[in-house]
C-alpha cells in the first residue's frame, strides 16, 4: 500500500484528554471509533483512500473492539454491506469517492434508503468536485433527494467534522434513515485537532456477536411490494419530519450574528473555510470567525429545515445563497420554503455566481461584491476590488513574462509498465493505422495524453470493453479495450467480458496487470501477489506467479488469451498485431503482465538501504544516449513518454538540434532498449551497470 500509517494507527488509540493531531479524513476515522462503529467497509479512492487504508491497517486493533473492517470490491459492495445495520442495533460506515462511487453503489442505496435502517448508517462521499476532481463533475446531492437520504456538509476544521459523524450516526438512528457526509478534497486533506474521546466498543459486534436474525419475521424491513409503497409514504410523513425536528434540536446547522443584519449569507457548510477568506479579503471578518455579514452555514443541506431559513432570512432586504455546482438545488428549496412564508427577502444565488465550477475565495470576492453593492451600498467594497486588481496584474506579469507554457500533460510513473504496452501500440499503429481505443479509469489513461494520444471514450471503471460493444460491430478495424486488473475485478469482469462472450463479440482486450488498484494507492486485488511471491521475488516482477485472472477469463470461455512481459516490446508488438489481424471470431484478451513499479521500487528501496549499510554489493541498471550518435530526431522520447529520457543541449558546436538523454532518476525498466530494439532506431542507446559496494573483481574489470 501506497503509505504507512503507523503513527496514524496510534492516534486511534487515543482517549479521554488527549488531543487528536492530524487529516481531516484521519479525523473521520477516529470519530467513527469514538462512535461505536460496528463495522466498515468501502473502495479507495481520493480524497478518502485513507480511511479505509488505515483501517485495514489497524485490523489487529479492529480486532481488539471488535469492529468489522471491510475492503470491498466495489461502491456496490460496500452500499450493500450497510444492509447490516437494516435488522439490527449495529452501526455501520462505508465510503467511496463520489460520484462515481455513489453511481456504482445505487442501486443498493435505494434499497437501503426504502427499507430504511435501525443502526446508524454513515456514508463517507470524498466529494471529487472542482480543481484537483478526476472524475465528472456531478453533484452527490441529487442522490440524497432521489432517495430521501440526508446530506451532511460539515464546516472543514476537525472539532466539527468530528461532531459532524457522531451527530450523523444518531441523525440516521432518530429517522431511521441513511446519512451521507460529504468532504470536499480540501476538507479530507485540512490539517487541525480535537479533543479526543473514547472509543465505545460496538454493542453488536464481531465480538458480541447476535444469536440469530430477529425473533420476530418483518415483512416490512424488505424493500419490495408491498412494502415499497409503504416505506415510500414513511419516507415523507414520517422519516423526514424526524430529521428535521433532530437537525434543529441539536443545531446542527449554525447561525453567525453580524452587525449587517439587512443582508445575509447562506452557505453550504463545506464552503465556510473559502467564505472566510473572501469576507476578511473584503475587510468584512477577522481571522477568527467574526463576520459583518450575519450567515447561515448548512452543516447538513439535506433536508433543509424550514424554520431556520425563515427565522434567518426574516426581516432582511436580501440573502445569498453560495452553493457549489449545478443545478441549484438548495437555491431552489429556500426559493419555495420563502415564498411559501411570504417572507420579502430577496433572494440572489446563481444570479451573481458561476454555475459550474469550484466556488474559490477570489470567486465569492466578486459575486459578494456585486450582492453588497446593490444591498448594502453603505459598506465599503474597495478592498475587495483593490484586491481583484492586484490579483489580475500578477496574472497579466507572469503572461508577459512567461509567455506560452508548453503543455506538460501527466503521465505514467518513471519505469511505468504500462508504457511499454502503449509503445507498442503505437508502433504496430503505424502498419495497420489506429483503432478505436476504449479506456478505462486507472494508471492506463494516461496514455490519452502525449505522446501516446490513444484512447476515444472512458466511461467508468472497468467499463472499456462494455463501451465498445457498440462500436465493434459498426468498424471495419477490432476496437481496442485498455483495462487495469483494478478495473476489471471492480466492474470488467462482468459489464465488460461476460456481456461479450454471451453476445459473442469480437475485439481486443488489453489487461494491465500491474498487481494492485495502482491509481488510487496500490490497494490490494483478489489476483495480487502473495506476500511469498512478493519476498521470493528480490526486486523482480512478482505478479507472474498469480494466474487468477487467466484462470478466471478461461473459466468464463474465452479462448483467445495471451499473457505477455510488458517490457517485451518485440513481443507485446507481435502479440497484439496478431490480435488485431487474426481471421479468428471472438474476444481476444491480451493479459499484459508487469507489476506497478511504484509498488516495486518501495519494496526495494529497503531492500537495496540494507544491502548498502551491510556493505553488500548491488547493481543498479540505468540506461544512457550516446550523445555523439544520437540524431537528434527524438522518435524515442515520442515513443516512450518516460520522464527521464528527455533533451539536452547538442554538445557538438555544428549541431543545434538537442539530443536525447537520460536523467538520473531511471530505473532501468528496460524499455529505452527494447523501443530502439523493436522500432529498429538509431544505435544510441547504451546499458549500464552502476555497481556499489564494489568489490575486487569489479575493480579489476573495471580497470581493464
Ligand atoms: S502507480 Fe504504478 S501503474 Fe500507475 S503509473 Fe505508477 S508505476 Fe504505473
Ligand atoms: S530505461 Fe528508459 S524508459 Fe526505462 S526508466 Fe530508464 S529512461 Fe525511463
Amino acid at each position: 500500500m501506497e503509505r504507512q500509517f503507523t503513527k496514524e494507527i496510534e492516534s486511534l488509540r487515543l482517549g479521554d484528554g488527549a488531543t487528536f493531531h492530524g487529516e481531516g479524513i484521519l479525523a473521520v476515522t477516529k470519530a467513527l471509533l469514538q462512535s461505536g462503529v460496528s463495522y466498515v467497509g468501502g473502495y479507495q479512492g481520493a480524497p478518502v483512500s485513507h480511511l479505509l487504508d488505515v483501517m485495514v491497517q489497524a485490523r489487529d486493533y479492529m480486532d481488539e473492539l471488535g469492529v468489522h473492517v471491510e475492503a470491498c470490491t466495489s461502491e456496490a459492495s460496500a452500499a450493500a454491506m450497510l444492509g447490516a445495520s437494516i435488522n439490527y442495533p449495529a452501526r455501520g460506515a462505508v465510503t467511496w469517492k463520489s460520484i462515481v462511487g455513489t453511481n456504482v453503489a445505487a442501486d443498493a442505496l435505494s434499497y437501503l434508503a426504502s427499507a430504511g435502517v435501525m443502526g446508524g448508517t454513515l456514508i463517507v462521499l470524498g466529494e471529487d468536485y472542482g480543481e484537483g476532481g478526476v472524475v465528472a463533475q456531478e453533484r452527490s446531492h441529487a442522490f440524497a433527494m432521489k432517495s430521501l437520504m440526508w446530506l451532511l456538509d460539515p464546516r472543514p476544521g476537525l472539532p466539527k467534522i468530528v461532531e459532524m459523524v457522531e451527530r450523523g450516526f444518531e441523525l440516521s438512528e432518530a429517522s431511521n434513515t441513511p446519512v451521507m457526509m460529504e468532504l470536499r478534497i480540501r476538507a479530507c486533506h485540512v490539517r487541525g485537532s480535537f479533543a479526543a474521546r473514547e472509543n465505545k466498543a460496538p454493542a453488536v459486534s464481531t465480538r458480541e456477536k447476535l444469536d440469530g436474525p430477529p425473533k420476530e419475521f418483518i415483512y416490512d424491513r424488505l424493500a419490495h411490494p408491498p412494502a415499497i409503497f409503504r416505506q415510500e409514504k414513511l419516507k415523507s410523513d414520517v422519516r423526514l419530519p424526524a430529521a428535521r425536528k433532530f437537525i434543529a434540536e441539536h443545531k446542527l446547522n449554525e447561525v453567525f450574528p453580524g452587525a449587517e443584519g439587512a443582508v445575509g449569507i447562506i452557505v453550504q457548510g463545506g464552503l465556510y473555510n473559502a467564505l472566510m477568506l473572501a469576507l476578511k479579503t473584503l475587510g468584512l471578518a477577522d481571522g477568527f470567525g467574526a463576520s459583518r455579514i450575519p450567515m447561515l452555514a448548512l452543516n447538513v443541506v439535506y433536508p433543509l429545515v424550514p424554520e431556520e431559513l425563515v427565522q434567518f432570512c426574516a426581516g432582511k432586504k436580501a440573502v445569498i445563497v453560495l452553493e457549489e455546482g449545478q443545478p441549484e438545488f438548495i437555491e431552489q428549496e429556500i426559493a419555495t420554503v420563502l415564498r411559501r412564508a411570504d417572507v420579502q427577502a430577496k433572494l440572489h444565488g446563481k444570479d451573481f455566481m458561476h454555475m459550474a465550477g469550484e466556488y474559490t475565495a477570489e470567486a465569492m470576492v466578486r459575486g459578494l461584491t456585486k450582492f453588497l453593492a446593490q444591498h448594502a451600498p453603505q459598506i465599503d467594497l474597495s478592498p475587495g476590488a483593490l484586491w481583484l486588481d492586484h490579483s489580475k496584474s500578477i496574472r497579466q506579469k507572469a503572461a508577459e513574462l512567461l509567455g506560452a507554457m508548453p503543455v506538460r500533460p501527466p503521465t505514467f510513473c518513471v519505469g511505468c509498465p504500462e508504457r511499454p504496452v502503449f509503445s507498442a501500440m503505437k508502433l504496430v499503429a503505424q502498419d495497420i493505422g489506429r483503432p478505436h481505443v476504449s479506456m478505462d479509469v486507472g494508471c492506463h489513461a494516461f496514455a490519452s495524453f502525449e505522446p501516446f494520444s490513444q484512447g476515444n471514450t472512458l466511461l467508468g471503471y472497468g467499463m472499456s470493453l462494455a463501451s465498445a460493444a457498440g462500436v465493434g460491430p459498426m468498424s471495419a478495424k477490432r476496437p481496442v479495450s485498455i483495462m487495469g486488473d483494478g478495473g476489471f475485478w471492480h466492474n470488467g469482469l462482468l459489464s465488460g467480458v461476460a456481456s461479450n462472450l454471451l453476445n459473442k463479440g469480437d475485439g481486443v482486450l488489453v489487461i494491465m496487470k500491474n498487481g494492485y488498484a495502482s491509481a488510487t494507492g496500490t490497494q490490494e486485488l483478489i489476483s495480487s501477489p502473495s506476500d511469498e511471491a512478493r519476498e521470493a521475488s528480490h526486486g523482480a516482477s512478482s505478479v507472474h506467479d498469480d494466474r487468477t485472472i487467466e484462470d478466471t477469463l478461461t473459466g468464463l470461455g474465452v479462448k483467445w488469451l495471451r499473457t505477455v512481459n510488458n517490457y517485451d516490446v518485440a513481443e507485446m508488438s507481435r502479440t497484439y498485431r496478431e490480435a488485431m489481424t487474426t481471421p479468428e471470431k471472438g474476444l481476444k484478451v491480451i493479459v499484459a503482465e508487469g507489476e506497478c513499479q511504484l509498488e516495486r521500487q518501495r519494496r526495494l528501496k529497503p531492500e537495496v538501504a540494507q544491502k548498502l549499510s551491510k556493505g553488500e554489493r548491488h547493481v543498479r541498471v540505468k540506461y544512457g544516449v550516446d550523445e555523439d550518435t544520437c540524431t537528434g530526431d527524438h522518435s524515442c522520447i515520442r515513443l516512450s513518454g518516460c520522464p527521464t529520457l528527455t533533451v539536452k543541449d547538442n554538445p557538438d558546436p555544428l549541431r543545434t538540434d538537442p539530443v536525447a538523454t537520460v536523467i538520473d532518476g531511471c530505473v532501468g525498466c528496460g524499455l529505452c532498449g527494447e523501443n530502439a530494439h523493436a522500432a529498429v532506431l538509431c544505435p544510441s542507446f547504451y546499458r549500464a551497470e552502476v555497481v556499489q559496494n564494489a568489490g575486487l573483481w569489479d575493480r579489476l574489470v573495471a580497470k581493464l
